[in-house]
């Protein structure tokens, strides 16, 4: 520190200005920590890095979807996979308890269990309670915390004080990682509280409204958990490029005649790169094929390094900025090896010619390789005059499918200034794989921005089932940071129950909008809309800000809507738990009781089993059950944190 003797008060006003400063300019884009270890000591309470879950069938269909979307941040972001369970001896079996609560760590009980109840099926809030079962205690309860927050014990719900203990530096550890107000561990600042007064008061005030965050892992949270499980690759993620480094992430010039060339601006656009928006010194590089200058008919490839990703689907994104003539073409190809083609065989996957002309354009891509492979973007130059060309920036390939549709929200900034609180911004109308017609509605209000789900009257009514069953939305607010491991997006899930009513109960909820919905005229004609369902505090204006939800201006929503059907079936259970629970059936094992008054969930369960297959379930949660207590009688270690469910701020 150069012998400066800073007191507190100079140390966190410098902390404000890089924060403030890094927020609003964002160069920094990596930085190293220093190395040491709010995670519990002990190898013994590591799990594999690949968990074996069991979903039970307690669980709301849409918290199963949102359990399923979680494990894909788990596989792209970190080296932790989850498997079905098949009968291995330590597994995590997820319930809908009253709330969202797990044990800290591997216990090794056999069957470890983790709840989310209701208003807890939210991807954050789901990737929280797997952080504590992978043996995380809370970001505020770390030994350390004093230094950065104060906690007002005087305003904690009674009851509720043991959530704000601390825990010393002999039985857990940070990592060697600063204190992060960001981190998706960290309670709100109203967490637990009596009125509306803070329980948790940031000694940094900047950061009051940042603790709390549930859009997902921070970027500290990731290096705790890549470090305490000694990751050094995910499984999903393949490649990721912002064109920054002079070796533009090892892709080559193909055997075209014309080249890409790695630019900061060009004169026919765009004027700055999309990663920093021209807005870092020395920065701000993207590729750019200029059609103004090739030839007609002239082609210019850039292809990846090799690839290796896992077999099946992948998807790739990257920004578009198109400047080119009406019909010059870019195509996204794949160039695969194998014996039969030493050289390489090429599968086009898509063509892009004309479509929105001067602005950077998100474009994702289904791919499908299955062995060692090239990412090839080509550009051809066509006949009619240019002034511009191709450009290329931040692009990010990872084994999962794409989302279907991406909603761009131009000027959302100017928005937010001039509509007036409540006022509406519609989505155009995507289809559905399925054939369902879907709008999204986002609305501002004073604190927050809104986001509701309608189905629409579309071409395929007449043939879809009605009220429309079990089809999952995913609406995800797309953080534009470049590398799409540190991408913080904010979703949302909803699914569409075919039993919901109305709330005068007269209809159903999800039927055709035809016969549900009221009529709305547009320029482009006239359709029927459905009811919304979705939430009035999706995300806070402050929140909104800083992130990178909002770039140059513009946000882009990306939006699916799948089948989920299949997750009414319940889990099948290994062939040995099947076993295993015939027999002790048959044995009549007095001491296994027959329902717990202290656990309400085997009670439901018992009440709500019909086949013989549930019946075996629920014996087998009841044996569970009654193991783990006797176990937690044995040791008082197995400590359950109960969170706060629903929207925590
Ligand atoms: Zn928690």
């Amino acid at each position: 520190d150069e012998g400066h003797d800073w007191d507190i008060f100079d140390i966190n006003e410098g902390l404000k200005t890089l924060y403030l400063f890094s927020h609003s300019i964002s160069c920094f884009l990596h930085y190293r920590q220093t190395f040491s270890r709010n995670s519990i000591i002990g190898d013994k309470y590591r799990w594999p890095t690949t968990i074996p879950y069991y979903l039970e069938d307690s669980l709301e269909i849409n918290a199963k979807g949102v359990i399923l979307k979680a494990f894909d941040q788990y596989r792209l972001k970190t080296c932790i996979d989850f498997t079905p369970w098949k009968g291995e001896k330590n597994y995590i079996s997820v319930y809908k308890g009253s709330g969202c609560s797990s044990s800290v760590g591997n216990q090794r009980v056999g069957k470890q269990r983790l709840s989310i109840g209701s208003n807890c099926d939210r991807l954050g809030t789901v990737e929280h309670e797997f952080l504590h079962a992978l043996g995380f205690w809370h970001e505020q309860s770390r030994a350390d915390r004093d230094d950065y927050v104060n906690i007002m014990w005087d305003r904690i719900k009674t009851g509720k004080k043991h959530n704000f203990e601390k825990h010393n530096d002999k039985e857990s550890s940070a990592l060697g990682v600063p204190y992060d107000y960001g981190s998706v561990m960290h309670y709100s600042k109203n967490g637990f509280s009596i009125g509306s007064e803070p329980t948790i008061v940031t000694k940094i005030p900047h950061f009051k409204d940042v603790i709390g965050q549930r859009m997902g892992f921070s970027s500290s949270d990731l290096t705790k958990l890549n470090r305490l499980y000694n990751c050094t690759k995910s499984s999903s993620f393949v490649d990721s490029c912002d064109f920054e480094e002079e070796n533009i992430c090892g892709m080559i010039q193909g055997p075209g005649n014309a080249k890409w060339e790695q630019r900061r601006s060009v004169r026919g656009g765009p004027q700055t790169d999309f990663t920093n928006m021209g807005q870092c010194k020395g920065k701000g590089f993207f590729m750019h094929f200029s059609t103004a200058v090739a030839k007609r008919g002239d082609r210019a490839f850039l292809e990846s390094r090799w690839l290796y990703p896992k077999p099946g689907a992948q998807c790739l994104q990257f920004f578009l900025h198109n400047t080119g003539a009406a019909d010059d073409v870019l195509s996204i190809w794949v160039r695969e090896y194998d014996k039969a083609s030493p050289k390489g065989k090429m599968s086009l996957f898509k063509s892009i010619s004309g479509g929105v002309m001067g602005s950077w354009e998100l474009h994702n891509v289904n791919l499908n390789v299955r062995k060692k492979a090239r990412v090839v973007f080509e550009g051809v130059r066509g006949k009619r005059p240019s002034k511009g060309g191709f450009s290329l920036d931040d692009i990010n390939l990872s084994s999962t499918k794409c989302p279907q549709h991406i909603w761009h929200i131009r000027n959302i900034t100017g928005l937010m200034a001039t509509t007036p609180a409540g006022s509406k911004l519609y989505s155009p109308r995507f289809l559905s794989p399925a054939g369902y017609s879907f709008q999204v509605i986002v609305l501002f209000f004073q604190r927050y921005m809104a986001l509701y789900l309608h189905l629409t009257s579309g071409p395929n009514d007449h043939r879809l089932k009605w009220p429309c069953p079990w089809q999952q939305a995913t609406m995800a607010l797309m953080d534009q940071q470049s590398d799409i491991r540190q991408q913080m997006s904010m979703h949302q899930m909803i699914t569409t129950d075919p039993k919901k009513k109305s709330s005068d109960g007269t209809q159903y909820y999800w039927d055709n909008p035809r016969k549900v919905g009221s009529k709305v005229t547009e320029s482009d004609g006239s359709y029927y809309r459905g009811p919304g369902s979705g939430t009035s505090s999706f995300l806070t204006h402050s929140r909104l800000r800083s992130n990178k939800f909002i770039k140059g201006d513009d946000a882009f929503l990306l939006l699916s809507l799948e089948d989920i059907s299949s997750l009414l079936v319940p889990q099948p259970l290994p062939h040995s738990a099947v076993q295993a629970a015939a027999s002790l059936m048959r044995a009549g094992d007095h001491d296994a009781p027959q329902g717990d008054a202290n656990n309400p969930t085997v009670i439901t369960t018992v009440a709500a089993s019909v086949g013989a297959v549930a019946l075996v379930v629920s014996m087998l949660t009841a044996v569970n059950a009654w193991r783990m207590r006797r176990r937690q009688y044995k040791s008082d270690k197995v400590v359950i944190i109960q969170d706060m469910s629903g929207f925590m701020e």
